[in-house]
């Protein structure tokens, strides 16, 4: 089991859940994100809001793939978040630098959170 510290909070948080690969595709476009494990955490405590086609796909989007990644916690985003990038991923919860703050839907938060409890389900085979 790895622990990870909310660089925000400054606190160990114990760490079950993995970064998480999902495919969705909404208006007749596929999208592809990579969403930090954190994300939900950096929302519901910190205000983070996520790019609004993100926020878009999630409420009305159609899951194509969702896939639980990066379960070792060994690697950092700087090592492994460029491959995503240059595969059309777009990075989401990776708080570098400025973000924005504001509200976020509770049913974005909740469907989110689903998702990524529901990719958690979905690969335990090791
Ligand atoms: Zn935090």
């Amino acid at each position: 089991m790895a622990f990870r510290a909310c660089g925000l909070c400054k606190g160990l948080k114990e760490e079950e859940a993995a970064d998480v690969e999902i495919v969705i595709q909404v208006h007749e476009r596929l999208y592809k994100y990579l969403v930090y494990k954190m994300t939900c955490h950096y929302i519901s405590n910190h205000g983070y809001v996520p790019c609004p086609d993100f926020v878009d796909a999630i409420l009305h989007g159609e899951i194509v793939e969702i896939i639980k990644v990066r379960t070792n916690g060994t690697e950092l985003p700087s090592e492994y978040v460029p491959w995503y990038e240059n595969h059309d991923y777009s990075p989401i919860g990776y708080l570098v630098g400025e973000y924005n703050v504001g509200e976020v839907d509770q049913e974005v938060l909740s469907k989110l959170n689903e998702l990524m409890v529901n990719a958690e389900g979905a690969s335990k085979e090791e």
